[in-house]
Formats: structure tokens, C-alpha cells, sequence
């Protein structure tokens, strides 16, 4: 039976890396019927939005979307796309494995980490509005039901993925009662779980840590804002975004999307590296049950790396998105 997968290429450099990643998911052999839909500012004119219901009604039916990145306006325009795709359908766990990678030179050989994020609320979900002319007010909320429902995830995560801890990453002491609410939340599932370790972290000291010492954290457990920081500061410790895959998952959908956003700079000039994508097809593969197809492309990225011959600019390379996807073809 073939997949039947809602692709959404995005815009910037998504259409390329969203192309180099399905050319590599197809070398398995595995077959993939791509339900391919457009959202962002390019569908804008024709729909009146940036994320059409037929956009969401296709990932419902289908259940996978692989996505590419969508471009936000900054301070104007509208709202995001990936915001509100997450929050439609319920994609309240956004799932961020940072590892080393082999000949990605970085300054820390041996990052093991993974972001679990909460994906629907806390001040990420843009809910704000002008006092008057000269202030502005964003309201943080943070409900004890989504808090505990991505600390379970954190710990079943940790349980299935032989993870030995899990850290929640907040900042309680000077946001009492909404932070306050997130820790206890995780406090109380972290009682469910004794073989896993708990601690927290404030998220400022955090940061301060996962830069000296990355080695002593496991997976990192954080509400949506912090979450969103903290995965960036983790792709920079294995070589960048170009490197760092991830995941929004929920009960009845998932969509697969690097951490990374559109790079405006670098679209259309066959130039971003696909490797944060083409990961974030390894989780889906994973997601699929298809673990050997994911296990073999893991393994031919790995090798591509290594090698250090046909990789991206941003890792050292002169190879474009196009003839990166070739090596790893190639090799699997
Ligand atoms: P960005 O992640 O797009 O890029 C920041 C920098 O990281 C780039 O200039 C580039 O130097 C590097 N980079 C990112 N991806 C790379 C790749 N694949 N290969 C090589 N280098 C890469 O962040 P930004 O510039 O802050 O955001 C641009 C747009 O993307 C914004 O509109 C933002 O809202 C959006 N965004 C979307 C998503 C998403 O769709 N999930 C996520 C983050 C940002």
C-alpha cells in the first residue's frame, strides 16, 4: 500500500528542500502518493487566507504532512501559517531531536539532546492587541490540561527512547503562576514516571548551560516560547539550521518540518542545505512504521556527511540542495 502523504512545499527555500527530500524518500523504494497543497502568502489573492481548508482537510485525511517552511511578516501582515496549522489540528507536541552529527564540525562532539515543546499556547500563540496608541499587551496563557499533556509526552518519549531524563525548562520565579502552573504540571506527571529522572532548569541559566556543557542534558521539556528559542540555540551546537529536523505531532495527525524557517536569502538558488529536512522525512518514515527505509536513509545522509564531499555551504561545501540529494541517492 502506498502512503498517501500532504506535502506542502512552502515558500523561500522550502519548494527546493521539500523536492530534494522527496527524491530521497522515494530512492527507498518506499511508495508515496504526495498530496501536494500550497499555503503561505502565495495562495493569499486566490483563497483570501494563507492556509485554505482544503489544506487542513488534506492532512486530516491523510493523517502525514511533510511541510517546508512558511515565511511570517514580521510586525505586520498575517498570522502564522505554522501557528495556526499546529493549533487547528491539535499538533501539541512539537518534537525536536538534536544529535551530533558525523563530520559536522562543531565544538561539541557529543550533543544527544531532545526538545519536546509545547505547540498550542503560552505567548507563541500571538494573542496580543494594542492599549491605546503607545502600548501593546500579549497575554502568556498556560493551562495546567496542556501543560500535563506534554510533560506525559516527554516522559512516554523518554520511556520508548531509552532516555534516562527529562529536564523542565521555565522561568517560575519571576512568572509565578503561569510558568508556575507549567512546572507544577510537569512536577505532578514526573510522579508517574519514577524510572525517569526529573529536574528543572530556569530558562535563562539554561541557555548559559546547553553552551558550556551540553553533554549533562537529555531531553529538554519546555512551554511553546522557550521551547521555540531553546531549539534554535540546540541546532547551532550540531552545526546549524540547516542540520536541526523536527516534528509537530498530535492524536490523529502529524506534520513533518525542520526547525528551521524559509531563509529568504537563499531561495530559489539551489544553494540550503537539505539535511534538516530530509531528517525530519527520518521521523516520518519512523512514524510511518517504515523504521528500515528510515534507518537506511539515516544511515546515507550519515555517510554523505562524512565523507564531506557533496555537502552545502553551510557546512563547508560547494555542493547545491540538488547534488547533495544526489550523494545520498547515490549511497543509499
Ligand atoms: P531561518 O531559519 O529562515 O534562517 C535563519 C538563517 O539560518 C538563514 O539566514 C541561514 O543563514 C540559516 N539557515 C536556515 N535554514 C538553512 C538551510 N536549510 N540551509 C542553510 N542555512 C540555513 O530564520 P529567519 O530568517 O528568522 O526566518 C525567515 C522566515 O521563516 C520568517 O518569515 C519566519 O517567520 C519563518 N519561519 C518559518 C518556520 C516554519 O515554517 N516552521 C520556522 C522558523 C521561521
Amino acid at each position: 500500500m502506498p502512503h498517501r502523504i500532504t506535502l506542502i512545499p512552502g515558500d523561500g527555500i522550502g519548494p527546493e528542500l521539500s523536492q530534494a527530500t522527496r527524491r530521497v524518500l522515494e530512492a527507498t523504494g518506499i511508495v508515496f502518493e504526495w498530496e501536494v497543497q500550497e499555503a503561505g502568502e502565495a495562495v493569499m489573492s486566490r483563497y483570501g487566507t494563507p492556509l485554505p481548508d482544503h489544506v487542513l482537510e488534506s492532512i486530516r485525511r491523510n493523517r502525514v504532512a511533510l511541510k517546508g517552511p512558511i515565511t511570517t511578516p514580521v510586525g505586520k501582515g498575517f498570522r502564522s501559517v505554522n501557528v495556526a496549522l499546529r493549533q487547528s489540528l491539535d499538533l501539541y507536541a512539537n518534537l525536536r531531536p538534536c544529535r551530533s552529527l558525523p563530520g559536522v564540525k562543531t565544538p561539541f562532539p557529543d550533543v544527544d539532546l531532545v526538545v519536546v515543546r509545547e505547540n498550542t499556547e503560552d505567548l507563541y500563540a500571538g494573542v496580543e492587541h494594542m492599549v491605546g496608541e503607545d502600548a501593546a499587551e500579549s497575554i502568556k496563557i498556560i493551562t495546567r490540561k496542556a501543560s500535563q499533556r506534554i510533560a506525559r509526552f516527554a516522559f512516554q518519549y523518554a520511556i520508548r527512547n531509552g532516555r534516562r531524563r527529562v529536564t523542565a525548562v521555565h522561568k517560575a520565579n519571576i512568572m509565578k503562576l503561569s510558568d508556575g502552573l507549567f512546572l507544577e504540571s510537569c512536577r505532578q506527571v514526573a510522579a508517574e514516571f519514577p524510572q525517569i529522572e526529573f529536574d528543572d532548569r530556569i530558562v535563562d541559566n539554561m541557555c548559559m548551560q546547553l553552551v558550556q556543557k551540553p553533554g549533562l542534558y537529555d531531553v529538554l521539556l519546555a512551554p511553546n516560547l522557550y521551547g521555540d528559542i531553546i531549539s534554535d540555540l540546540c541546532a547551532g551546537l550540531i552545526g546549524g539550521l540547516g542540520v536541526a529536523a523536527g516534528a509537530n505531532l498530535g492524536d490523529s495527525s502529524a506534520v513533518f518540518e525542520a526547525v528551521h524557517g524559509s531563509a529568504p536569502k537563499y531561495a530559489g538558488q539551489n544553494l540550503a542545505n537539505p539535511t534538516a529536512l530530509i531528517l525530519s522525512g527520518v521521523l516520518m518514515l519512523e512514524h510511518l512504521g517504515e523504521v528500515q527505509a528510515a534507518g537506511r536513509v539515516k544511515k546515507a545522509l550519515e555517510a554523505v556527511l562524512a565523507e564531506g564531499k557533496s555537502v552545502t555551504f553551510d557546512l563547508g561545501g560547494h555542493a547545491g540542495t540538488s547534488e547533495m540529494a544526489d550523494a545520498i541517492i547515490n549511497m543509499l
